[in-house]
């Protein structure tokens, strides 16, 4: 009998139980991987202050690079740069970073199982590969799996491979966009240090195989030593984080960035905030309590999502042509005003900025005015 069990040992579920067991109560997170951190599926772009907010302080073997710069390549080739230092953005090796929230909870007092999956709810409990389990609350964190089988539309596939290459540059992430090639979506590239990094594509509808194998050919040479694929959700979070004594949190309740797909921060806090709720919730064994999670979860990133939901939709409906107009007309002033900005973890208005101002705006304006106007008026 555990007061809470916990589907899902990665970041989200691991912060969740870290949180429940630091309260005092009782908590098994299941994983269904033989290890904490793997297959690990992520970029590991992360800003510094996410990780403070999250209780992590890299370790050495965690933290692998800082970023000082992204390139954003329009269609046509045309680049802009924006300097990221006051940003503190770092590259991350996700699979040591779970297992860093893997210890904090363990030391907090939580239960770890691996090679373990939750198969499905029963009464009073959970049943796992292993047999029945009993608990009060049943969190399930076990991550985009969760929303393939409810809701295909908001989900793309990615094709991420770790590669070797003298074109991969130390602190520099690279994001080119064509909607051709890369339709609503774009490909990256993330160096974890000089000559080695990750190298993403994603798109509605791509062969995302066909498409990597081009944009690699396209840089030069590289050898590839991984090769990851993973859908990821960009339509926000779910409309019900609570139901009856289940508790969903992280990217199985779509709770990644809408526009990049990140998801380090928000489903983490998602963890933290859930695992505060629950604890409230046994403590005074009132379960509207759980409710808490969802108010302070919307509080903090509601109004932020929406506003990059709509502005990955507004992306979706631009053609090559009108994204190389944008890019355009991007001026050097605009480059070093979002330079200037902080705000990594919450980027619209960095985004509004490239859309909506200056030269560009009288171009979106005639394309897409009342979208735009409605991101604009979201602002206030
Ligand atoms: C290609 C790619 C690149 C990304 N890059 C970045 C990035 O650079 N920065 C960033 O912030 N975010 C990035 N993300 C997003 C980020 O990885 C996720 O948002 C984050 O991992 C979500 O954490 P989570 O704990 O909610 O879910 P997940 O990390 O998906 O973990 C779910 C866990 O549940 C387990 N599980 C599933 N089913 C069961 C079951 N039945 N029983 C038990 N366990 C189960 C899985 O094995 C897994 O360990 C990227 C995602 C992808 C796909």
């Amino acid at each position: 009998m555990y007061d809470v069990v916990v589907a899902g040992g990665s970041i989200s579920g691991l912060l969740a139980a870290r949180e429940i067991a630091k309260n005092g109560y009782s908590v098994l997170v299941l994983e269904e991987g033989f290890e904490v951190g793997s297959p690990e599926h992520c970029g590991g772009l992360v800003s510094k202050n996410a990780l403070k907010e999250l209780g992590i302080e890299p370790s050495q073997k965690t933290f692998d690079s800082e970023i000082e710069r992204a390139k954003i390549f329009s269609p046509g080739g045309k680049e802009i740069t924006i300097n990221s230092e006051k940003q503190k953005i770092i590259v991350i090796n996700r699979r040591e970073l779970d297992k860093q929230a893997a210890r904090q909870a363990r030391d907090n007092g939580a239960e770890i199982s691996v090679k373990t999956s939750f198969q499905e709810k029963i009464k009073n409990g959970v049943k796992t590969s292993n047999g029945n389990l009993e608990c009060k609350f049943f969190v399930d964190c076990r991550g985009v799996s969760r929303l393939v089988n409810k809701d295909r539309n908001g989900i793309l596939l990615t094709a991420q491979y770790e590669v070797y290459a003298d074109w991969i540059k130390k602190g520099q992430v690279e994001v080119y966009f064509d909607q051709e090639k890369y339709p609503e979506f774009f490909a990256w590239i993330i160096p974890s240090g000089e000559g080695v990094g990750k190298i993403g594509v994603s798109g509605k509808g791509i062969n995302t195989i066909t498409k990597m194998d081009e944009f690699l050919k396209s840089k030069g040479d590289f050898s590839t030593i991984r090769k990851i694929f993973a859908p990821i959700w960009i339509k926000g979070p779910i409309k019900n984080f609570v139901e009856n004594n289940t508790i969903i949190v992280g990217d199985a309740a779509g709770q990644a960035k809408p526009t990049t797909a990140g998801g380090i921060f928000s489903c983490g806090m998602a963890g933290v905030m859930a695992g505060n709720a629950i604890s409230e919730a046994l403590e005074k064994n009132d379960s509207s309590l759980l409710m808490n999670y969802e108010k302070r979860w919307k509080e903090k990133f509601g109004k932020e999502f929406e506003k990059q939901n709509l502005a990955r939709k507004i992306l979706a409906r631009l053609d090559n042509d009108t994204v190389n107009k944008l890019f355009n007309s991007i001026t050097p002033e605009i480059e070093e005003d979002i330079s200037n900005k902080e705000d990594f973890d919450f980027h619209t208005s960095s985004i509004l900025r490239l859309l909506g101002m200056k030269g560009s705006f009288n171009t979106m304006q005639a394309l897409i005015g009342g979208e735009i106007k409605r991101l604009v008026q979201s602002k206030a």
